[in-house]
């Protein structure tokens, strides 16, 4: 097949920039001579066209969306070892992982001690969600209330909470992990009763139930905080001994039997 003149593929090229559709722009010449060789349609090669530009649109619109989730960093749930953390119910990730429960505005509780991979399953919840075309956010509890308490007195306050009303997903890592000041335990509350219903939410924390209180110093403001989350809830206890430790164990074991270490060399460790 000819290419255009160069005239009219520069006019072409002007009206698909403001039309903004710009993988057309970049492939059309590609898939016209492909077209041409296959004696394809006029209707087909358009097809094949509008298809292109929606899988690239798709594509950058999920970067996007995973960028604007601000995971600290990326994981996913294959390479989360489920037989390293026997407590953690698989079939439960793997269902959650599907996102019903976020068009059910449920929520997620992952409970356990530090390094048993809650913020992992969390992020890797999170980044499954967004992958489906949610809307997801991901924040560390403290990092939340001291954006709030800073942007309180501003504009950005209002800002910041019509972001929040807007989410699908709100993730909150390490809640209680230090603990917060009344003003700062009653924007968070404000936040989880927001979300409330609203916003499904995924929740990680080293405290058990009853540590709450002191936390977010009143028990009214637990009662209210607690029963939100915890109402339509998944709870996931990450129980037993830090991954990292477990990993290094495992590590030391295969060293000391060199078998070991030829059998697993390819293993991909932490
Ligand atoms: P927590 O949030 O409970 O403190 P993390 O999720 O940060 O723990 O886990 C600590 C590190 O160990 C991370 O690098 C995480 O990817 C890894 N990790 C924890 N549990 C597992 C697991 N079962 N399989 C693979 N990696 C894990
Ligand atoms: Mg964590």
């Amino acid at each position: 097949m000819k290419t255009l003149e160069t005239k009219s593929m520069v006019l072409l090229r002007h009206h698909l920039k403001a039309l903004r559709l710009r993988t057309i722009g970049t492939e059309c010449e590609k898939v016209a001579q492909q077209a041409a060789a296959d004696n394809v349609d006029h209707l087909t090669y358009l097809l094949q066209l509008t298809e292109l530009e929606l899988l690239e649109r798709e594509k950058r619109s999920a970067d996007r969306r995973l960028k604007a989730v601000r995971f600290p960093t990326l994981k996913t749930l294959d390479t989360f070892d489920f037989t390293a953390r026997p407590s953690v119910n698989k079939m439960l990730v793997t269902e959650l992982a599907r996102c019903e429960f976020i068009d059910k505005r449920e929520n997620v509780l992952l409970v356990g001690n530090p390094g048993t991979g809650k913020s992992h399953l969390a992020t890797a919840l999170a980044a499954a969600a967004c992958g489906r075309g949610y809307k997801v956010r991901f924040f560390r509890a403290t990092e939340l209330v001291t954006t709030l308490i800073e942007a309180r007195d501003e504009r950005s306050f209002l800002r910041l909470k019509t972001q929040l009303a807007q989410l699908d997903l709100l993730v909150l890592d390490e809640l209680g992990y230090v603990p917060a000041t009344k003003v700062g335990a009653e924007l968070l509350f404000d936040v989880i009763s927001t979300a409330y219903e609203r916003t499904a939410m995924i929740i990680t924390t080293k405290l058990p139930f009853e540590s709450w209180t002191e936390v977010l110093g009143s028990e009214r403001l637990t009662g209210a905080t607690l029963d939100r989350p915890t109402h339509r809830c998944h709870i996931i206890e990450t129980r037993g001994e830090s991954y990292r430790l477990h990993d290094a164990k495992t590590r030391t074991r295969r060293t000391r039997n060199p078998d070991t270490v030829a059998k697993t060399s390819g293993a991909q460790t932490d």
